[in-house]
């Protein structure tokens, strides 16, 4: 059995009363990644961004804003985990109808470690899945009780590619309203 990381950060979207937008962007910086698991990781990048119709996730060399690296496998058996943060810029601008308004730009970032045991193991499938859940949780999913569902907490079996992408779309709508 293999654990994914809960989910227990809860991140405050809430406005202070102005004007808001929120996005989401992982500009991951890869760590310590020979070629070949730079082009398997891209092209899973390439396919969650194809997906959404969307520019969200991609490996970057600079103004990068989270990480994505291998780390040494866990005791617990968990082989992904994110760290999702929020980026808030706050500005002012002066309205002649309104007044002062205050201008909140919130930016959703993630820092995403996997468990080096899948490194090389050709694997692709597996690798994939565990992106994709991880990236989920960057976009503020939790975990599903369906287990055919990539936000379920354990890797096993056929998961519904389809489901997951309505729901992240779905996802990035509410968040963007
Ligand atoms: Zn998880």
């Amino acid at each position: 059995m293999r654990l994914l990381f809960p989910f227990a950060a809860w991140i405050a979207l809430a406005g202070c009363g102005s004007k808001e937008s929120v996005t989401a962007r992982f500009a991951l910086e890869p760590i310590g990644m020979p070629e070949s698991e730079l082009a398997a990781i891209s092209a899973i990048l390439a396919e969650f961004n194809q997906r959404l119709g969307s520019n969200i996730a991609s490996l970057c060399t600079e103004n990068c804003n989270g990480v994505i690296e291998f780390v040494s496998p866990r005791e617990d058996g968990v082989v992904g985990l994110c760290e999702p943060s929020t980026y808030v810029r706050s500005k002012s601008h002066f309205s002649m109808k309104k007044g002062w308004i205050r201008q909140r730009k919130s930016e959703l970032r993630a820092d995403i470690k996997i468990s080096s045991d899948l490194r090389n193991r050709g694997n692709q499938e597996f690798l994939r899945t565990i992106i994709f859940h991880e990236l989920g949780h960057g976009l503020l999913l939790d975990h599903s009780s369906n287990e055919h569902d990539v936000m379920f907490a354990v890797v096993n079996g056929e998961k519904n590619f389809d489901m997951y992408f309505e729901q992240v779309r779905w996802k990035l709508q509410e968040i963007s309203k």
